[in-house]
């Protein structure tokens, strides 16, 4: 199992209020899956994403990520996993302007301590996986949408993650970039890649082999691996 989510709870507390976010959130996956969440707007799904990709604790509930348990991990720790478990994929990128592709893709690596030749390498290799070769030098003003989103793809899979999270990965593309990006996923996974994908587009989440839906904080039944 790649994920385990047992009674997942998030709260805000905002003045004298607690905003319940997720409620007894119950999801499991296997090694290897291909799952969409869908649901639509305001019904938790980026709070789920940061919390399955370590970037936020749950209020409640245990959480197994490999089958180490990160409700009990400290931020050292969590960002640790970040860093060598998790691959992320966001809805606007998330690249560093000033810095070609190549220099965003080799950011992973960086902080992950891998010499420079070997970065190098690598970046090349992932951006070539993602069929962008022709582009490293370029900086993400020099590139589309799609070629961009292509580019993120890249670096969250060059320190060859477990788990690839991507949360609206299709959100600010065209019909067109967004179908290339979605058959990119299905080679990745059909190459053994699992992939956890967040959308509120149904015809997207239609690309996973497993849809869960999420309304109110609260995932259907179906969580279930
Ligand atoms: P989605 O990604 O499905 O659109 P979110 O997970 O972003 O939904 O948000 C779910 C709910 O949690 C929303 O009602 C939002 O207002 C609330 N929320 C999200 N983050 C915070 C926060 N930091 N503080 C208070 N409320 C938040
Ligand atoms: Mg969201």
């Amino acid at each position: 199992m790649i994920l385990e989510l047992k009674d997942i709870c998030k709260e805000y507390v905002q003045g004298k209020m607690t905003v319940p976010v997720l409620r007894d959130v119950c999801f499991s996956m296997e090694e290897g899956e291909y799952v969409a969440i869908m649901g639509p707007s305001g019904s938790g799904k980026t709070t789920l994403m940061n919390i399955i990709g370590c970037l936020d604790q749950a209020t409640s509930g245990t959480f197994f990520l490999d089958g180490e348990d990160v409700s009990k991990c400290d931020d050292n720790r969590m960002s640790d996993i970040r860093l060598r478990k998790i691959g992320f994929v966001f809805q606007n990128f998330h690249l560093l302007p000033r810095q070609s592709a190549l220099e965003n893709v080799e950011l992973p690596l960086t902080y992950a301590g891998v010499p420079k030749k070997e970065r190098r390498e690598r970046a090349v290799e992932a951006l070539s996986r993602v069929g962008l070769e022709d582009r490293v030098d370029f900086k993400p003003t020099q590139l589309s949408g799609g070629q961009k989103q292509r580019v993120a793809i890249a670096r969250a899979l060059v320190n060859r993650p477990r788990i690839l999270l991507a949360d609206e990965p299709t959100g600010a593309l065209d019909t067109k970039s967004g179908q290339q990006v979605m058959e990119l996923f299905q080679d990745l996974n059909r190459e053994g890649v699992s992939v956890l994908m967040i959308t509120h587009d149904r015809d997207i989440a239609s690309w996973a082999s497993r849809m869960v839906e999420i309304r109110d904080g609260i995932l259907k039944r179906g969580g279930e691996s």
